[in-house]
């Protein structure tokens, strides 16, 4: 593919009403970015086959939804408090602050070559790699900060305290006092009332484990499942909407008995990545990744990520690996945190074995954001076409499967007289009355009313001509093969409904 593909997509995202960047009238805010008419359809519908495949057909998960906001303590108790944190750096050349763990790595001692301020046309400096191991991922200078620790989790305070007026009445004292003392008396001040957007959307499957068991007569193996948003103070961001401060999570964690954890983490592993690939992901984009030992989370005995190969441009040009979801073996962890923590006994007991346990806990997270941009990415492809002859006709077409496809089926009259638009309506409406997303066209030319629906993705396009209303016949148009069909009217509904499952 070539390296410009990502720059089109985001075009046509923006184009045909997929992705808009916030605020933007405003100039935008970065890393933040809003769903459009057709993106907001694409994303729910991402989110509506997670749902139905990882919770309606299942008879071993129930949902939940959680609160954003949780108690304060369940962050301290899960470790994100003192350890959700980034490594930090400045480059002291160009300005950039930027992620350690994510720079390009380079021999200490090396030489490099940069420009000074990182302006194209600044003069060509020589330096040295420093002890680190890595350079500025902008201008690929070596002179560096220090590393430091930034904790990705958006503070703010509930109730009506104001710890600006304490602070200012306080404000002499803490004057007086040294740096690292005043941190921690201002740290003091703020934490009275300080509550956390939620980092991730677990935590609230941990807490509500005794809740569910008891209410919904649940027993391992059995999950929980939520989607929702959560909150990321993230460093660098960038790739539009991979890595941003505001996500959805869609995630599930799955209660099992120790000693049939690594059996259930091989079947999550493969039943997510199959789930992916049977929403029409190309499988040779698709890799699972073992993470290695030394990348392993502390308290995780194994963990794999699904990846896909995004048209990134990076310094290679040709694209890279990105996760779309991590599958982890949390073992009995964070049960036994929140249990140790809260004095609640958070175990399990089988009466037909009289056993009792701590269940360890399989949980496939994956990002709907991320997914719906992967989806976006494999669907978008630009093909030369001869379907009127013109051997040099192109078309720009989403491919998305028809489960995904945000407008299914567009209704065209062929001209707007002889009833043809009044009929052409009526089936739009009752294509909407079966639930399926159905759009009526009627401007331009019928060969440019079908790119337009290419490039949207949508699977059908229906035309109503002189045989509808004398024969009750329509033409309908395949998205991918550009084939023609004749059906009857009456099994518009029936035939669309079939193929978009
Ligand atoms: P990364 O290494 O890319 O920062 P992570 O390993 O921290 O991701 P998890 O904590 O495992 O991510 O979260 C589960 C999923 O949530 C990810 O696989 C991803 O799809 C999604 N996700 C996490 N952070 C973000 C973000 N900042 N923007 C969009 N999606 C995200």
């Amino acid at each position: 593919m070539p390296t410009d593909t990502m720059k089109k997509i985001v075009s046509l995202a923006k184009r045909r009403g997929f992705v808009f960047q916030s605020s933007e009238i405003y100039g935008g805010l970065k890393a933040c970015y809003d769903y459009g008419p057709l993106g907001v359809e694409l994303k729910r519908n991402v989110k509506n086959a997670w749902w139905r495949d990882v919770v309606t057909q299942r008879a071993d998960v129930v949902g939940l939804d959680c609160s954003i906001i949780m108690h304060p303590d369940v962050w301290k108790t899960s470790g994100h408090l003192a350890g959700f944190s980034d490594p930090l750096v400045d480059c002291k050349n160009c300005k950039e602050r930027f992620r350690a763990d994510h720079a390009p790595r380079a021999t200490a001692g090396a030489e490099c070559i940069y420009r000074e301020g990182g302006k194209s046309d600044g003069k060509k400096l020589k330096g040295v790699v420093g002890a680190q191991g890595y350079v500025c991922p902008v201008c690929g200078s070596g002179d560096l900060s220090d590393e430091r620790q930034f904790n990705l989790m958006f503070r703010t305070n509930l109730g009506a305290v104001d710890y600006l007026q304490e602070i200012s009445a306080q404000i002499g004292d803490l004057a007086a006092l040294d740096g690292a003392a005043r941190m921690a008396k201002l740290h003091e001040i703020v934490g009275k009332s300080a509550v956390y957007l939620r980092p991730e959307t677990a935590q609230g499957m941990f807490v509500n484990f005794k809740n569910v068991l008891d209410s919904a007569r649940m027993k391992p193996p059995f999950g929980i499942a939520q989607q929702g948003k959560s909150y990321r103070n993230e460093i660098t961001t960038a790739n539009l909407t991979f890595r941003t401060c505001e996500f959805e999570q869609m995630e599930l964690e799955f209660f099992v008995e120790p000693g049939t954890d690594d059996e259930w983490f091989d079947y999550w592993q493969k039943t997510r990545r199959d789930w992916y690939v049977g929403l029409g992901i190309t499988p040779e984009k698709l890799r699972l990744r073992a993470h290695e030992k030394k990348e392993l989370a502390h308290y995780a005995k194994a963990c794999s990520d699904v990846e896909y190969f995004f048209p990134f441009e990076n310094a290679a040009g040709e694209g890279e690996w990105g996760e779309l979801e991590g599958i982890a073996n949390r073992t009995d962890y964070d049960l036994s945190k929140h249990a140790a923590a809260t004095g609640k006994d958070l175990s399990y007991f089988e009466t037909e074995t009289k056993k009792r346990y701590t269940p360890y806990v399989i949980e496939p997270a994956a990002g709907a954001d991320r997914a719906t941009l992967a989806f976006l990415c494999d669907a978008y492809r630009e093909e030369k076409v001869a379907d009127k002859g013109n051997e040099d006709d192109f078309r720009t077409v989403l491919k998305f499967h028809p489960r995904l496809a945000p407008i299914k089926a567009a209704v065209f009259p062929l001209v707007k007289k002889d009833g043809m638009p009044e009929k052409a309506a009526e089936i739009v409406a009752a294509l909407q009355d079966a639930g399926i997303a159905a759009l009526y066209d009627h401007a331009g030319a019928v060969g440019r009313r079908y790119r337009r629906m290419d490039e949207v993705g949508t699977p059908f396009c229906l035309t109503v001509d002189g045989d509808t209303l004398e024969k009750g016949t329509i033409t309908v148009r395949d998205r991918d093969t550009m084939r023609q069909e004749i059906i009857a009217v009456g099994e518009v509904v029936a035939y669309v409904g079939e193929r978009i499952k």
